[in-house]
């Protein structure tokens, strides 16, 4: 009975911490997402000051074209580079809209990745007083199983006590004979027959058994088995 305790315990403890284990290992994969986003805002904002150089680029040829318009003679190259000097704005403006694109996202992410962390603490919190409670049960389970450990080794010597006294009882009162063998339900001590259902019993060797005729304490041994010829 108390070795069944102990294990219900040991089980208990090891629920306890397998709770435990799966949601430490949930706070570790929300801090694997968040190290993602952050990783995700330093390449849109390494895109987006990529994106600025190259408008910078484009808005000082616009000014050069701009300039050149003053020296230029025909109407034909006035048209051609004011159809240049239009195209160039039209290709920084494009640039501009994907910069005001990234920037929004970027400021999305850094909401989501705030948010994130600040949900990720309040668990944390609660984790470690989680942590705190379950080392707490596990102690408090660990003492109660050493109360059980100290019974049942009370309860063993109790039998041991027991037994041997009987042994010795026995073998003044059975001439030297205490413990006997039983072969096919026949007490070898008084050769009366076990009862069936204790017989049963002794064949399944958990237990100590004395014979119900003359209290010496039986023992089954299983036959040798012969070889069949
Ligand atoms: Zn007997």
């Amino acid at each position: 009975m108390i070795d069944l305790e102990i294990d219900k315990i040991d089980n208990e403890i090891k629920q306890e911490q397998i709770a435990l284990d799966k949601r430490i290992s949930a706070l570790a994969e929300k801090e694997a997402s968040i190290a993602e986003t952050q990783e995700k805002i330093t390449q849109l904002q390494k895109d987006r000051r990529t994106l600025e150089d190259e408008m910078g680029d484009k808005i000082a040829h616009v000014r050069e074209r701009q300039s050149k318009m003053m020296q230029v003679q025909t109407g034909r190259e006035q048209t051609a580079l004011l159809k240049e000097i239009e195209d160039a704005k039209k290709n920084a403006k494009e640039n501009e809209d994907k910069i005001l694109e990234i920037m929004a996202e970027i400021e999305k992410l850094i909401a989501q990745v705030e948010e994130e962390k600040a949900l990720l603490k309040g668990e944390k919190e609660l984790v470690a007083e989680e942590t705190e409670k379950v080392r707490d049960i596990i102690e408090s389970i660990n003492k109660g199983k050493k109360t059980k450990g100290t019974k049942r080794q009370k309860q063993i010597k109790e039998i041991q006590e027991n037994l041997l006294r009987k042994y010795d009882t026995l073998r003044e009162r059975r001439k030297g004979l205490a413990v006997v063998n039983v072969v096919q339900g026949v007490c070898q001590g008084c050769f009366m027959n076990i009862p069936p259902q204790q017989y049963n019993m002794l064949l399944k060797g958990d237990k100590i058994f004395e014979c119900p005729t003359c209290q010496r304490i039986i023992y089954h041994q299983p036959e040798e088995v012969t070889e069949q010829v």
